[in-house]
Formats: C-alpha cells, structure tokens, sequence
C-alpha cells in the first residue's frame, strides 16, 4: 500500500500508528464485538473512550482546574457564534485582532450579537504579519479580545500573546492546538476544530474559564449554550463518537511520543528544515515575515505562476499531495502538522532542490 506525504491544510494527515490502530479494532473495540461508531453512547465503555480522552488533553496541556474541557459539533466555525452568544454579557463588547480570514469570520459573526472593534488588523498586506499589540489598544470595558493563535491560510502565528490587561482572551487554536506548550491560564477561552491537529472534521475541542459560564445571551439556542454541554459532560446529545475516539487514540500517540513539549521540538525542527531551505534558495521564498511564521503552515512561493503551475504538477506526481497554496496567496503552502513524519519535510526538500537545480 502506498502513502503519500499529503500537506493538506485541513483535513490532514493522521498519524499512522493511529490509522491501524482504528483499523485493527474496526471489527471489535477491545472485544466487546462492535465498533465504535456502532456502539451506545450512554455505555460504560464509550464513557472510558469520553473522559478518557478529556483527562488526556487535560494533562497533555497541563488544563488547570478551575476550567472546563467539553466537545461540540460544528466545527470551529460554530465557535464563531457561541463565543458571542456565550461571552458577550456583561458590556456587550468585544476586541478582535484581524490576522486572516478566520478571524474575519469569527469578527462578522460577533458582530451581528453585539457592539465589535477591529483592535488591529494585518490586511494591507494581504495578511503577511501579525501587528504589534499593546495593552493600551484595548478596551478595558471589552467582554473578551478575539485572537487567531495561528493563521491556517497565511501561516503566520503569535509568538507573544497580547497583554489585555483584565480581559479574557479568547484564541482560535484549530491549526496549531497540540503543537508547542502553551499557558492555558493566560486565556479565558480557547477552541479548536479537530481536523487539523487531532482528529477527523466532527468535533471541536472547547477549553474554557469556569467563571466566564453562565451568563449566555437570553436567546441562545440550547445546543449553543456552553453550560448545556458542561452540565452533561459533553452529552447532551449524540456525541461524534468515532472521532473522539479516533482523538484519544491521537492523543495516546502524542503522550508516547514524550507529550506536547516533545513534539514542539519535533515541530520546531521539521520548519526550520523547510524555513532554512526558503531562506536559501534563489526560486522558492515565504511570503510572510520571518517573525511571525508558522511552524504548521508554510506558503510559499516560486518567482512566476508558470513556475508554480509546474511545481504543483511535478510534486503531485512525485507523491507530495494537496501542497496548492489557497487560493488568495497563490504559490504552494506545505502544511505540516504533528503527524507530518520528519522525513516527509526532508524529502519535500531534496525534491524542491532538485526541481530548482532543473529549472534555472
Ligand atoms: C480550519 C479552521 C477553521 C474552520 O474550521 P471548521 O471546523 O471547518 O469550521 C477556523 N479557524 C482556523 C484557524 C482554522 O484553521
């Protein structure tokens, strides 16, 4: 069987001790004869799969105790919605930090439930930096700050968090959840979608200060109310079972490996391969600012589109899929998130080097 490298932006690849490991129990999850996209949500068994891939991202991202770890549906996208229907009630302000187009979904969205501010934005460049912050920008009166922690479609990341004073930050982490160490306790909220990081597209991981629940807007629908999720450890409803079980096995994957800080280093590592390349070359550059660039989303870019046509062609065939950039950078974007092997980057760029060796 042939695998591909696949840089997919999302969804991605998963790592491969996962894929047979699901394959394995496909027939029978641990002899109970069903799997588990068969099986009752409300058995003991399912339970252990639930908490226990709660009590993984818990440790896996040192969660302190005094917030909430729940699973919805929806996407991150729905976290546009809920963030404001949930957070937006004391003043109803919010601050947003405009570095892309998630952030300007997450901003549009806010803003038909209360009064937004566009703090920043990166824009005028077609999103290349993440602009400088301080604390003075912000509205002191402001519910939450809304930050994109790492920017999916121009690969840029924060590498210093804004100060906001009192304000709860609220950080879109669907690109780069699990990457590198972060401080939970710096934020009020932090969301992700899974399809990027953890797991298939079908749950979305919500990590949230208890204190900031339980003063949802009046109209908010149950099923985007926070505190209906809490009350009921994320079943309320039906859960997406099978991805959270294919996401406990990631993040049981991800603990062996040595745990988040470990896989920093990894990460670390696989850009500064494919970075140091770029930096070099005489065809291939970034297209962002050296500060800000991610170590999950690398866009780049060859000197004409003819090139770039060629070398998206040429890669296909060659086994190194979905490595098209989007469509308002142009150029190519390798997305290489946890489960992308080291080799994967070192091979991309043995093939980028003799690709520009030819086309002098
Ligand atoms: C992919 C992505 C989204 C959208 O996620 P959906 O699950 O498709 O709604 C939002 N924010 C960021 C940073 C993303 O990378």
């Amino acid at each position: 069987m042939n695998r591909v490298y696949n840089f997919s932006a999302g969804p991605s690849m998963l790592p491969e001790p996962v894929l047979k490991k699901a394959a394995d129990q496909m027939m029978s999850y641990e002899g109970c004869g069903m799997s588990v996209m068969e099986m009752s949500h409300r058995s003991k068994i399912f339970e252990s799969i639930i908490y226990g891939a709660e009590d993984l991202i818990r440790e896996l991202m040192n969660i302190p105790d005094d917030y909430y770890v729940f699973f919805l549906q929806g996407g991150a996208s729905t976290q546009f919605s809920m963030v404001p229907l949930n957070l937006m009630n004391k003043n109803n302000k919010a601050d947003f930090v405009i570095t892309g187009q998630w952030s300007k979904k997450a901003f549009a969205e806010a803003s038909r439930y209360g009064s937004t501010r566009k703090v920043a934005s990166s824009e005028d460049t077609v999103f290349t930096y993440i602009p400088k912050l301080d604390k003075s920008m912000f509205d002191p009166e402001a519910d939450y700050v809304h930050i994109t922690h790492n920017n999916t479609i121009y690969g840029t990341r924060y590498t210093v968090l804004p100060d906001t004073g009192n304000v709860p930050l609220v950080a879109d982490i669907s690109s780069d959840v699990l990457s590198q160490e972060i401080d939970v306790s710096k934020f009020g909220l932090l969301y992700a979608g899974a399809q990027k990081n953890i797991a298939p597209a079908g749950v979305t991981v919500v990590i949230v200060k208890k204190e900031l629940v339980g003063n949802a807007m009046d109209f908010t629908p149950v099923m985007l109310n926070y505190e209906t999720h809490i009350k009921d450890r994320s079943m309320y409803n039906t859960p997406p079972a099978y991805c959270i079980y294919i996401m406990k096995l990631v993040l049981e994957w991800l603990k062996e490996l040595g745990g988040v800080k470990a896989m920093q280093a990894r990460n670390e590592e696989k850009a500064a391969i494919l970075y140091d390349f770029l930096d070099s070359s005489d065809m291939f550059r970034g297209t962002v600012v050296k500060e800000d660039r991610s170590m999950m989303n690398v866009p780049f870019v060859c000197p004409t589109d003819e090139l770039n046509a060629k070398f998206i062609a040429e890669a296909t065939e060659n086994g190194f899929v979905n490595i098209k950039g989007h469509r308002t950078v142009g150029g190519m974007r390798a997305s290489i998130y946890n489960a992308m092997p080291r080799e994967g980057v070192v091979k991309l760029v043995e093939f980028m080097k003799e690709f520009e060796a030819k086309n002098k």
